[in-house]
């Protein structure tokens, strides 16, 4: 564990042996040292996404502030301001509700469309996860590699599966008065269900709803003197513009010749379960594979890395093998269901029994499952998971 050391860059190893010579920078200065395997989890929230757009200069002359909403981290910043924030998703609405709390002159959302929150507690009674972070739930989705039976078993139940989809866009609707805020999404809600979902930041929408935040639908087109001017030319009058508009994600230090065996022009990553790339030896991802539950996914990640790393899991997959399923996924997230393709592909939600089972199977647990109720009906569980581990065959690092 190296601290305060940034990985500037990684070729292939010199000396013929296998791995990397990472480039590696810190205060004292730059140096390489070479690794036989190296395990990227430089997360996809760690490199804030930027925008430029004309009159910034003017505007911050005139005294404005503009910030990522990662700095967006003492609350006296909004105290007595007009503040104005760009984005729709948690950060944004985190911020927003944090502002008008913090005693902010004006709030101001500015937003791209409306899409489908889920509150903490659905009809302000059951938790979200015992309802939509179960297998019972999961299975309403087809999911990739699925046989003629199970196709046809989704076809049967489909109008069920509708009418349960649209009973919970009811409640939504009702539960944060969608209609009055005007933020009733266009979308069905079963088509969205990705990492992209946010929980509803509590009191967001009563504060749309009763005026304490103004919420506009377009996006900042340029900054004028004290004003953000807004795609649909209305006029915002800010102190300060806070730019909830996320992460990058990359992986900007592996070479170019790698990069575009790992990304596909349209983004999508090539990545066997998530986590590694038969076309990029001796390296493999752990965090890559986001979700609703991204430490359980991490944590599952490593193990399996490691095994494979190792030549360890008990089904240690072929190149050829690994090629085939990555084809196989890249076709269910373009073509399948598009939903699967945010963030590079990278998130297994609403999959995530589907993707954990896979990882499990591949260390070779022969506990997979809790009791049958258990399983299909409650959320998953660390402690669960930590048993179907013990049940793997037992790892030792190769020397
Ligand atoms: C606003 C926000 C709210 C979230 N809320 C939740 C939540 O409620 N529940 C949940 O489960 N998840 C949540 N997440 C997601 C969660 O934060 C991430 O999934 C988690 O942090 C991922 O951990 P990680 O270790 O994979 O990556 P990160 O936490 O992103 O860590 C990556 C590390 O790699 C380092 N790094 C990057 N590049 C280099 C380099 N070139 N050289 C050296 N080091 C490098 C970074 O400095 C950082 O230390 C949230 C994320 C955000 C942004």
């Amino acid at each position: 564990m190296r601290f305060k050391t940034g990985v500037v860059a990684m070729t292939r190893r010199t000396d013929g042996k296998p791995g990397w010579m990472l480039d590696l920078k810190t205060s004292d200065g730059a140096s390489r040292e070479d690794f036989d395997f190296v395990a990227i989890c430089t997360g996809q929230f760690s490199d804030p996404q930027t925008l430029s757009l004309p009159g910034e200069e003017a505007f911050k002359a005139q005294g404005g502030q503009i910030l990522h909403s990662s700095s967006y981290n003492d609350a006296t910043l909004a105290m007595g301001r007009k503040v104005v924030v760009l984005g729709g998703s948690k950060s944004a609405t985190d911020i927003a509700v944090n502002a008008v709390d913090s005693g902010a002159g004006e709030v101001t959302i500015v937003y791209c469309e409306p899409v489908w929150r889920i509150p903490y507690f659905i009809g302000g009674l059951v938790n979200f996860k015992r309802i939509l972070y179960i297998r019972a739930q999961e299975q309403m989705f087809a999911s990739w590699g699925i046989g003629p039976l199970a196709r046809l078993a989704h076809m049967i139940a489909k109008p069920m599966v509708w009418a349960n989809w649209r009973g919970l866009e009811g409640l939504l609707k009702a539960q944060f008065k969608l209609g009055t805020c005007k933020m009733v999404p266009e979308t069905r809600i079963e088509d969205d269900v990705n990492c992209s979902v946010p929980i509803a930041t509590p009191g967001f929408f009563p504060m749309v709803a009763d005026g304490r935040i103004k919420a506009i639908r377009g996006t900042f087109d340029h900054y004028a003197a004290n004003t953000v001017v807004i795609s649909n030319g209305e006029r915002v009058s800010a102190d300060i513009a806070v730019l909830a508009i996320g992460y990058k994600l990359g992986v900007p230090f592996l070479p170019e010749a790698y990069r575009v065996k790992l990304v596909d022009p349209d983004g999508q990553y090539r990545l066997y379960r998530l986590i590694a790339n038969p076309d990029l030896p001796d390296l493999g991802f752990v965090g890559f594979n986001s979700s609703f539950c991204t430490v359980l996914c991490a944590d599952l990640a490593a193990h399996w890395l490691v095994r494979y790393a190792d030549g360890q899991l008990a089904h240690q997959p072929s190149e050829r093998e690994m090629r085939d399923n990555i084809e196989m996924m890249l076709h269910f997230k373009r073509v399948e269901r598009p939903a699967a393709g945010v963030y590079g592909g990278l998130c297994v939600a609403p999959y995530h029994y589907k993707h954990f089972d896979e990882l499990l199977a591949d260390i070779g647990a022969t506990k997979r499952r809790r009791s049958a109720l258990a399983e299909m009906f409650t959320p998953p569980d660390a402690d669960a998971y930590a048993q179907f581990l013990a049940s793997a065959p037992n790892y030792h690092a190769a020397a």
